[in-house]
């Protein structure tokens, strides 16, 4: 076994009921979720279906589970039935297959839109310009009915230029200002997912409220992500 209670101790105070943690358990092993589960967390983030969807059959199911990897449409359908949170949801065509496979399920699926907001090409996201065509289409026309826009998700730049971070997720918090306010059925924005390992703390300063830590809890992972 392998997790780092006093790094998991030190976070949880740290975040003092302001923030989510989501435990990023992706490539660890059911015994290590299932050790930071019997110090009473609930809530763990993974990134590829298939994992995900065998850790779910074999964890306790009261787990809170976030699916916070780059989602595809044909596999929505394999996690819609238990997902507690989805946060990377890049495009109207995700929603819409979201909204689908929710409707089956006769429920509501609650999603984080993805932003870009670092300076390097391989972050997945919407720019500016798409997060306000999605908002509005969702908006003005309502056409899904089984999905709940919660919030936003961002990864900042990997830079040691904590400024640099720190003016991502300042971008971030801004759309996040912009429509927490706006009410509607299928808008319910109080989430900002922002904020890794090595980042957080920097994250909590500019307004995060949920938090998706990995290494600090786990170890470094051997596989690359
Ligand atoms: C892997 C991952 C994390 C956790 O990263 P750490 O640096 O290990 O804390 C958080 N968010 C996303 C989207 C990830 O893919």
């Amino acid at each position: 076994m392998s997790i780092n209670t006093k790094n998991y101790q030190e976070i949880i105070t740290g975040l003092s009921g302001k923030a989510t943690l989501v435990a990023v358990s992706k490539t660890k092993s059911v015994e290590d979720i299932r050790a930071l589960y019997d110090l009473g967390h609930r809530d763990f983030g993974e990134n590829y279906v298939q994992e995900l969807v065998q850790k779910h059959e074999q964890l306790p199911k009261d787990i809170r589970w976030h699916f916070i990897g780059h989602l595809q449409s044909n596999k929505v359908k394999f996690i819609a039935p238990f997902v507690h949170l989805i946060h990377g949801v890049d495009s109207l065509k995700l929603l819409q297959e979201i909204n689908k496979q929710a409707l089956k399920q006769a429920k509501v699926i609650d999603c984080l839109l993805q932003v870009y907001i670092a300076k390097e090409e391989t972050k997945f996201g919407l720019d500016e310009t798409e997060l306000a065509a999605v908002m509005a289409y969702l908006v003005n026309d309502q056409p899904l009915k089984n999905i709940r826009i919660r919030g936003f998700m961002g990864m900042a730049s990997f830079s040691d230029n904590p400024e640099q971070v720190r003016a991502e997720f300042r971008q971030l918090r801004k759309f996040f200002d912009q429509y927490k306010s706006d009410s509607s059925p299928v808008l319910q924005v109080d989430t900002l997912s922002m904020g890794m390992s090595g980042d957080y703390k920097i994250a909590i300063q500019e307004g995060s409220n949920m938090v998706r830590i990995g290494s600090l809890l786990f170890g470094e992972r051997t596989r690359p992500v």
